[in-house]
C-alpha cells in the first residue's frame, strides 16, 4: 500500500480549451500504436469531416495512397505542429482554405502559420455551449482540473459561451496576435495575453535545438532576431502579458537575449511567460530569473525523453525539462515564477504525477510539494484529488472527490 494524500484540483496554466473542446468528440490515435487499428477507425467514421487528434509519428507514419482512399480526413500530431489533410479532404477545403491546403506539407510554414491552422481546425466543427460545459465536467474535472487556460482562442464566440454558462472564472484567454487585432474592444478586454510562438515541436521534429535531429532534421527558428525583437517591441504597446512558444535551447536562447535588451528600456512587457522552455541552459535560466520572467512548463513532457528518444541525442534527452538545476540552482519557485500545465498532452492529474514523481532522469523530479505549488487551485474549496503513491511500483493512483 502507498502513502495517501488529498490535494487541491488542478490549475492547468496551458493548454488549449477551445480547441479541445470543439474537438471533443474527435478520434483519438493516442493510444493507438497499431497504424492498421487507425486507418480502421478513420475509414469507418461516418462524420463528414473526420478531424482526427493524437497521432504519435514515434509509432508510426501514414502513406498518402493510404489516406487518399479514404473520405475526407484531416489528421492532426499529437504536438499539434505537424498535419496530414487527404485529397478528399484538401479538394473540399480549397476553395476556402487556399493558402493552408497548398502549404500543409511545408513545415516551415506550417510552425509560421500555426495559429491559422489551429483556429481552421477548430472552427471545422465550432464548439458550442454543451460542449465547453461536457469538456470542463465531463472530462476535465474527471481527470482532476478545476481550471485551464486557453493559450489559443480560436474564435471571438468562445467568449461569448464562457460568459453564457458562467465559465469565465474557470479559464484565462490567450489570443495569437491576428485574432487579437480581430477583436472588438469589449472582446479584447477578456483577452488576458497574447501568444506567440517562436518555433516548432519535439512531435513534429521543428523545435529549434542546437543540434540536428538525431534523424537529421533541424528545427525551426521562426524569427530573426531583428524581427522578434520589434513584434516584441511592437507587443508592448498593448502592456498585455505574453507568453511565448519556445521549446528548443536555440529559441530559449535567442528569446532571453533580446528580451534581457527590450525588459531594460521603456518598453517592457508587463509579464513575460515562456511556454515549455523544455531546454535551457543555465545560463539563459539566470538571466530569465533575474528579468522576472515566469516559464509555464509541463511535467508530462518529461516523458519526450523517452517517446521521442527516435529523434534526439541521449545528451537532448538527459536535459530535457531540467526542473532540479531551474529550481535548485538557480531559484526558481513553483507557483511564483514556475508554473505547470499539460497542453493536454494528456490532460490530468495522475500523468503529471507520475511524471513528476518518477521521471527517467532524476533532474527532471518534482516534489508533491513543488507539484501542488506550481500545478494546484490554492485551497480544495472546488473538490480535490486523493492520491495514492506507490513508491515501490513507481506508480500513482489518483480518485476525484468532491466537497
Ligand atoms: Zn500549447
Amino acid at each position: 500500500m502507498g502513502k495517501k494524500y488529498d490535494i487541491p484540483l488542478l490549475k492547468d496554466h496551458h493548454t488549449h480549451t477551445s480547441i479541445y473542446a470543439s474537438l471533443i468528440n474527435c478520434i483519438d490515435l493516442s493510444a493507438v500504436r497499431d497504424k492498421k487499428k487507425a486507418l480502421l477507425w478513420m475509414k469507418k467514421s461516418r462524420e463528414e469531416i473526420t478531424v482526427i487528434i493524437g497521432w504519435n509519428s514515434s509509432f508510426y507514419y501514414f502513406e498518402d495512397e493510404e489516406l487518399d482512399c479514404l473520405p475526407p480526413v484531416i489528421i492532426c500530431n499529437i504536438s499539434f505542429h505537424d498535419f496530414l489533410i487527404n485529397r478528399p479532404a484538401r479538394e473540399r477545403f480549397f476553395d476556402s482554405h487556399k493558402e493552408i491546403i497548398s502549404h500543409i506539407g511545408d513545415g516551415d510554414w506550417v510552425e509560421r502559420n500555426l495559429s491559422a491552422i489551429l483556429k481552421f481546425v477548430a472552427n471545422i466543427k465550432p464548439c458550442n455551449d454543451d460542449q465547453v460545459r461536457s469538456f470542463f465536467d465531463g472530462y476535465l474535472l474527471k481527470n482532476g482540473i478545476w481550471y485551464a487556460e486557453d493559450m489559443l482562442l480560436a474564435d471571438r464566440e468562445i467568449v461569448n459561451i464562457f460568459q453564457r454558462i458562467g465559465y469565465s472564472e474557470r479559464t484565462r484567454f490567450w489570443a495569437d496576435i491576428e485574432t487579437f487585432d480581430s477583436l472588438d474592444s469589449e472582446a479584447k478586454k477578456y483577452v488576458h495575453g497574447i501568444k506567440i510562438f517562436i518555433d516548432g515541436a519535439l512531435g513534429a521534429k521543428t523545435a529549434a535545438l542546437k543540434e540536428h535531429f538525431s534523424t537529421g532534421e533541424r528545427g525551426i527558428l521562426i524569427y530573426s532576431d531583428k524581427k522578434l525583437s520589434n513584434t516584441l517591441m511592437q507587443l508592448s504597446k498593448l502592456k498585455k502579458p505574453v507568453a511565448i512558444h519556445a521549446v528548443g535551447d536555440l529559441a530559449t536562447d535567442q528569446l532571453i537575449k533580446i528580451l534581457s535588451d527590450i525588459q531594460k528600456t521603456e518598453s517592457c512587457i508587463p509579464q513575460i511567460r515562456i511556454e515549455h522552455v523544455q531546454f535551457i541552459s543555465k545560463e539563459s535560466a539566470e538571466t530569465a530569473k533575474s528579468l522576472g520572467i515566469v516559464l509555464s512548463m509541463q511535467p508530462n513532457f518529461n516523458n519526450d525523453s523517452i517517446q521521442y528518444a527516435d529523434r534526439l541525442s541521449a545528451k537532448y534527452c538527459k536535459c530535457n525539462n531540467p526542473f532540479r538545476m531551474l529550481i535548485d540552482e538557480v531559484g526558481y519557485v513553483p507557483g511564483e515564477d514556475l508554473i505547470f500545465g499539460s497542453d493536454g498532452m494528456p490532460h490530468g492529474a495522475q500523468y503529471a504525477l507520475e511524471q513528476s514523481l518518477f521521471p527517467r532522469y532524476a533532474d527532471q523530479a518534482l516534489t508533491l510539494e513543488e507539484f501542488i505549488a506550481g500545478y494546484c487551485m490554492p485551497d480544495q474549496k472546488n473538490g480535490y484529488i486523493e492520491i495514492e503513491i506507490d513508491e515501490a511500483e513507481k506508480n500513482i493512483k489518483t480518485e476525484i472527490a468532491s466537497n
